[in-house]
């Protein structure tokens, strides 16, 4: 399909641009809305089947962000199909990190001792084409009922050794706020759980969704953290900066899960402005994901070796409230593996010979005393 002849519809004119329902319903979904978004989008033939595998939504927020619709622009990549996504090695699955195998009841992951999560939907506001749960995002948009809601909760009160419960999806800010409410009010209810997180990328993709209604709901359940997922500097707008105000004012600890992309954002000096900006707007990075090895997203994955160079660039450049953890989530349900530079040369029992980030050798003296060994949890 050519999009040449398409015309272009208008961006930020519309009367309701700050609305995020009408930023939802007026999401581009189909090849043609795309195309006729984005006139210079040379052709979108071969795209169709990548289109019909994996669905398409990007907010006429989200599109405003893409300069140019190719390759060459990382919002773009993100957002739109990709022959690429078709081109998988065999051995790649759907699911490596065997989530569904690991849900006690319907719609809640309990993979660590202390945590769990919920997906309160499965619907974003954006599909991205980098997803982890492609199996699940988007395939058909539904929310979590009122029914699994209380298996959840009555499954949550006879595990008392959970204490961290995390909302997720799918983007549970996509959620009217009743229904989120809901979900919140269930989970802060059971006596035994601590701390509430929201994982969701809405600030980045439909920062309009973040209203003073939201806040002011989501203030009743501190603890409260809610991770969010910026990827790119092109993506810290003066909508995303209030957007994020708006939750931190609201008591909200935010922290920020980027995933490392191949072509989008793995590059040091890059990923130092993301983060540097990303704390401008109080939002400290938390994560520096792995791109997981998962169907449909091989062409964005980095050798990890690439990452832990990137981490060793950082280090020593920028202040550590700006460096976030580089993890990978292992295949087989094996949990997140933090990656380190390889910061000990050698131990002995008294030295440990150090590398800095500059490649400096260093000789720190251990203690004399030592604790003999026993467990740190005795
Ligand atoms: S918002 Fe999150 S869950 Fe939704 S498509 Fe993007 S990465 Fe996946």
């Amino acid at each position: 399909m050519s999009c040449k002849k398409m015309r272009s519809i208008p961006e930020r004119r519309a009367e309701r641009w700050n609305d995020w329902r009408w930023q939802m319903r007026h999401r581009i979904r189909t090849l043609a809305q795309l195309c006729r978004r984005f006139p210079a989008l040379a052709d979108t033939t071969g795209m169709e089947a990548t289109a019909q595998r994996y669905p398409m939504a990007i907010t006429p927020y989200y599109a405003s962000l893409i300069r140019t619709p190719d390759a060459s622009d990382p919002v773009f990549q993100m957002a739109a199909p990709g022959l690429d996504e078709l081109a998988d090695p065999l051995w790649l699955a759907p699911d490596p990190l065997e989530e569904d195998a690991d849900m006690p009841v319907p719609g809640l992951i309990h993979r660590y001792e202390d945590r769990a999560l919920i997906m309160a939907t499965t619907t974003c506001a954006m599909y991205c084409r980098h997803c982890t749960r492609k199996r699940v995002a988007g395939r058909r948009e539904s929310v979590l009922s009122v029914a699994a809601l209380k298996r959840i909760a009555a499954w949550l009160r006879e595990h008392p050794e959970i204490r961290d419960v995390i909302v997720s999806g799918g983007d549970p800010l996509t959620l009217p706020t009743a229904m989120l409410q809901r979900i919140l009010d269930a989970v802060r209810r059971v006596p035994s759980v601590d701390i509430l997180r929201v994982g969701t990328r809405v600030p980045v993709v439909l920062p309009m969704r973040v209203t003073d209604e939201l806040c002011a709901m989501l203030r009743q359940y501190h603890p409260l953290y809610i991770n969010t997922h910026f990827n790119h500097p092109a993506e810290i707008t003066p909508d995303s900066a209030a957007a994020c105000e708006r939750l931190a004012d609201a008591g909200v600890a935010l922290g920020n899960q980027t995933v490392l992309l191949r072509g989008v954002n793995d590059d040091a000096p890059l990923l130092a402005d993301l983060f540097r900006r990303l704390l401008r707007q109080r939002v400290r990075p938390y994560y520096l994901f792995q791109c997981d090895p998962v169907r449909g997203i091989e062409h964005f994955r980095t050798p990890i070796a690439r990452g832990i160079e990137i981490m060793e660039c950082l280090r020593g450049r920028l202040s550590s409230l700006a460096i976030p953890n580089y993890v990978v989530d292992t295949p087989h349900g094996g949990g997140k593996i933090p990656l380190t530079p390889h910061a000990i040369v050698s131990t002995s029992s008294t030295h440990t010979v150090l590398r800095n980030f500059e490649g400096m050798i260093v000789a720190y003296p251990e203690p004399v005393r030592r604790d003999g060994g026993k467990s740190l949890f005795e």
